[in-house]
C-alpha cells in the first residue's frame, strides 16, 4: 500500500548519519554560508526548481507541499496517497468569501495521514521485529487544544485505538469528554490534586482506561486515598527521571533535577508504598518523556536503553507492568537538513519506531517477560505539518541606495576618504574596504556630535557610506565564503517586509525561544526573488520580527524575497507551525486570534469544513475587561460635547461614530 511503500523509501533516502556530526550540529554546518543565488536584476532564467532549492521545500515539505508549474504552492493533504490543491488559488477563493488575512488553513487530511504514518511505522516495526506487543499512540492535548482538532484526532485515530494525553485538569476535562474510542488510552500526566486523581478513576466506569502517571511522590498518597474511598482500583503509571539527557531546548526535561517525574529512590519508594497498600498490581506502566524535537537518534537510544531496564526491573519488583510510554519528542525537520541541529532531526519516524521496538524486544527476552503495550506521547510530529499560516505583504522599506555624487572642492577630507575607499573596492579588498568605512562613518557621527560636521556633510557621508556597503555585499554575494564579519552586511542592508501578522500571536515560539519555521512566498516562484529581506510585524515591539530563516547549513538572516508592488498582493506562508503557536500566542498590542479555516479535500478539489473566525476588536478588549457598549457610549458623549461647542460638525460626528462601532466588530488585522 501507499503508506508502507512511503515508509521504506524514506529510510533508504532520510537515513542520515549518526557520526561524524558536532555534537549540536552547528559547528559542523557552519563551514560554508550559503552561496548567494541573487542578482538585483531578474533573471530569465529562473526556474520552479531554483525556487525548490532556495527554500527546500522538499526537505521540510514532503510529500505535502510543493511547487507547481504555475510557481504556486501546492498542498497534497493526503500525502502521497493523490489530490492537491493550489494554494495560492485557495486563498484567493478564501478572501472571495471575505474571509481576511492572516488566515490560518488546517488541513485535516494531513492530520490524518500524520496518524496512519506514525501507526504504520510502528506497525511496521512490530512486524519487522517479530515483537509480540502492540502500539497504541496517544495525542498530548496540550500541543494543540482546539475542539475541531481534537474531535478530527478522536475520529481518525478510531481505526488505531489512538488515545489521549492530558497535562492538566482542563485538559482532562477535554480528553475524558471526547475520547470515545474503546480500548484507546487515556494517559493522565501533570500535577494532580485529589479531584484530578478521582476524576481519572472515576472515568473507569464510563469504559475510559485512565492511567495515572504519578509524578509527584506526594500524588502516590493521594492516589492510595482516593482509591480507597471510591473502591476503584486505579492502573498507575509512574513517570521516570532519566538520567538519559535530550539536548538543546528541551534537554533539560530528564536528568535528576528535571521538574518532573520520579528519582530512581523515589520510585522504588512508590512500589513500597502501593505494596503495603495492595495496589502494587495497579502499577503497570512506565513513561518517561525527556524533552520535544529531539533531533539526535543516539538520545533516543540511550533514553530506551534506560528506561527499558526500568521496566523489567519494575516487572521484577512485583509491579504488573503491560505499558512502556515513551513520552514525545519526535522531532520535525522544520529545516529540512537532515541533521542533529536543532531544527530538524537525523532520523525519521520509522527509525524512531524500530529503535523502540527492537530495544523492547531484546530486553524483554533476556529477562523472559511478555513485551509491553507501546505507548508514544507525539505532538509536534503529529500536529505541526497540518497548519499553515498565510499572511500578506503591507509595504517594504529598502536599505538606502543609489550612486553618490563624487565629492567638491572644499568638502571636508573625510568625505574625501570615504569617496576613494568607494572607487577602490574590489575582489581583493573587499573585506579591508569593509572595515575602513565602518570606520569613517563612526568618525563621521563623533565629529557631527562635535559640531565640526554639518548636518549636510553628514548626510553625505551616509549616503557614500551606504553606497560602499551596497558595492561591497554586491561582492560577497559572489564568494563562496563569506567571513564571518561581513555576513552582518547581508543584515544591514536587508530590506524590511512589513507584514499582516503579530509574531506575538501566531509565531510566539519565534520570538520566545528562536525556533525557526519554514516561510516562503507561495506564490510568484517562478520568478526570481531579486529582494532579500526580514519581516517585520504589526505590534510595536521592536521584538515583533522575524529574521532567522531555515538554510541549509546554520541560520539564515534573511530571506530571499520578490520585490513587492504595491497594490499587487504578496502571500507568505508559515509551515509547520501546527503545533503550540496557537495556544501559546497571546494578544500583544491587542492583535487577537486570526481566522482559522479547516479545509478538506474531496474529490471535485476541496471542502471548507469550519471556519472559525477570528477575533475581533470588541472581543480583544473585552479580553481585558473593556466593554465595547461602554466605549461607544464614551465616544458618542464626547461628540455630543464637541457638537455642542461647535467643534466637530453634525456630519463629521456620525462619520466617526459609525467607523468607530464599525470597527469594533471588525477584525483586528489591517484589511488592504
Ligand atoms: C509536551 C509533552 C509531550 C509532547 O511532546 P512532543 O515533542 O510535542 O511530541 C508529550 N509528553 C509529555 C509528558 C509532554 O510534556
Amino acid at each position: 500500500m501507499g503508506l508502507e511503500s512511503t515508509a521504506t523509501s524514506a529510510i533508504e533516502k532520510k537515513s542520515a548519519p549518526e557520526t561524524g556530526e558536532d555534537k549540536n550540529g552547528k559547528l559542523a554546518r557552519k563551514q560554508k554560508t550559503s552561496v548567494a543565488l541573487v542578482k538585483t536584476e531578474p533573471s530569465s532564467q529562473w526556474k520552479i526548481e531554483d525556487s525548490e532549492d532556495l527554500y527546500r521545500i522538499e526537505g521540510w515539505g514532503e510529500p505535502y507541499f510543493s511547487i507547481n508549474a504555475a510557481g504556486h504552492i501546492t498542498v497534497s493533504p493526503k500525502g502521497d496517497r493523490g489530490g492537491s490543491l493550489d494554494l495560492f488559488e485557495l486563498v484567493n477563493a478564501l478572501k472571495q468569501r471575505n474571509l481576511g488575512l492572516p488566515m490560518l488553513l488546517r488541513f485535516s487530511d494531513i492530520l490524518e495521514d500524520r496518524i496512519e504514518r506514525l501507526n504504520a511505522c510502528f506497525a511496521k516495526a512490530i512486524a519487522r521485529y517479530n515483537y509480540s506487543g502492540v502500539y497504541r499512540g496517544v495525542f498530548p492535548v496540550k500541543c494543540n487544544q482546539q475542539r475541531h482538532l481534537i474531535e478530527d484526532l478522536v475520529r481518525f485515530g478510531k481505526p488505531h485505538q489512538f488515545g489521549l494525553e492530558a497535562g492538566s485538569k482542563p485538559e482532562l476535562m477535554i480528553a475524558l469528554a471526547l475520547l470515545d474510542t474503546p480500548g484507546a488510552l487515556l494517559i493522565c500526566n501533570g500535577y494532580k490534586d485529589r479531584e484530578y486523581i478521582e476524576t481519572a478513576m472515576l472515568s473507569q466506569r464510563l469504559g475510559q482506561t485512565a492511567i495515572i502517571v504519578l509524578e509527584q511522590i506526594e500524588e502516590v498518597d493521594l492516589v492510595i486515598a482516593a482509591s480507597r474511598q471510591l473502591g476503584i482500583k486505579p492502573i498507575l503509571g509512574v513517570r521516570a527521571k532519566l538520567s538519559t539527557q535530550g539536548m538543546g531546548r528541551w534537554g533539560t526535561s530528564s536528568g535528576d533535577r528535571a521538574k518532573f517525574g520520579l528519582t530512581i529512590p523515589e520510585i522504588i519508594q512508590a512500589v513500597e508504598q502501593l505494596k503495603a497498600a495492595d495496589l502494587l498490581d495497579s502499577l503497570q506502566l512506565l513513561h518517561f518523556h525527556i524533552g520535544s524535537q529531539i533531533s539526535a537518534i543516539n538520545v533516543v537510544k540511550d533514553a530506551i536503553r534506560e528506561a527499558s531496564q526500568i521496566y523489567v526491573e519494575l516487572a521484577s519488583l512485583g509491579a504488573d507492568m503491560k505499558y512502556l510510554d515513551v513520552g514525545g519528542g519526535l522531532g520535525v525537520d522544520y529545516d529540512g537538513s537532515q541533521t542533529n541541529f536543532y531544527a530538524s532531526k537525523n532520523y525519521n519516524m520509522q527509525n524512531y519506531a524500530n529503535d523502540i521496538v527492537a530495544e523492547l524486544k531484546d530486553t524483554c527476552a533476556e529477562r523472559q517477560l511478555p513485551v509491553p503495550t507501546l505507548i508514544s506521547e507525539s505532538g509536534r510530529a503529529i500536529a505541526s505539518h497540518q497548519s499553515v499560516l498565510i499572511f500578506d505583504v503591507l509595504s517594504t522599506c529598502d536599505a538606502p541606495s543609489g550612486q553618490p555624487e563624487p565629492p567638491q572642492e572644499g568638502e571636508p577630507p573625510i568625505i574625501w576618504n570615504l569617496w576613494e575607499t568607494y572607487q577602490s573596492i574590489n575582489v581583493e579588498n573587499f573585506q579591508e574596504a569593509y572595515h575602513d568605512v565602518a570606520q569613517f562613518k563612526e568618525e563621521a557621527i563623533s565629529r557631527f556630535n562635535l559640531g565640526i560636521l554639518r548636518l549636510t556633510e553628514r548626510a553625505r557621508v551616509e549616503r557614500i557610506y551606504w553606497a560602499c556597503c551596497e558595492k561591497i555585499l554586491a561582492i560577497t554575494r559572489q564568494q563562496d565564503y563569506v567571513p564571518d564579519d561581513l555576513e552582518e552586511l547581508e543584515k544591514i542592508m536587508a530590506s524590511i517586509y512589513y507584514v499582516n501578522l503579530s509574531v506575538f500571536q501566531s509565531a510566539p515560539d519565534c520570538w520566545a525561544i528562536d525556533q525557526l519555521f519554514p516561510i516562503m512566498p507561495i506564490h510568484r516562484l517562478g520568478e526570481e526573488p531579486t529582494r532579500r529581506g526580514i519581516l517585520a510585524d504589526l505590534t510595536c515591539d521592536s521584538d515583533g520580527k522575524i529574521d532567522r530563516f531555515i538554510d541549509l547549513r546554520d541560520v539564515k538572516s534573511v530571506l530571499e524575497l520578490h520585490s513587492y508592488q504595491s497594490g499587487e498582493p504578496y502571500y507568505l506562508g508559515m509551515f509547520l507551525s501546527g503545533a503550540y503557536q496557537e495556544i501559546m500566542g497571546n494578544l500583544h498590542n491587542l492583535f487577537g486570534d486570526t481566522n482559522a479555516i479547516h479545509i478538506q479535500l474531496t474529490p471535485k478539489g476541496y471542502q471548507i469544513e469550519h471556519v472559525v473566525k477570528g477575533d475581533t476588536m470588541t472581543e480583544v478588549v473585552g479580553y481585558v475587561q473593556y466593554d465595547a457598549e461602554d466605549l461607544v457610549e464614551s465616544i458618542r458623549q464626547r461628540t455630543e460635547q464637541a457638537l455642542q461647542e461647535k467643534r466637530i460638525t453634525l456630519a463629521e460626528s456620525q462619520r466617526l461614530l459609525q467607523t468607530y462601532e464599525q470597527s469594533l466588530s471588525r477584525y483586528t488585522y489591517l484589511n488592504q
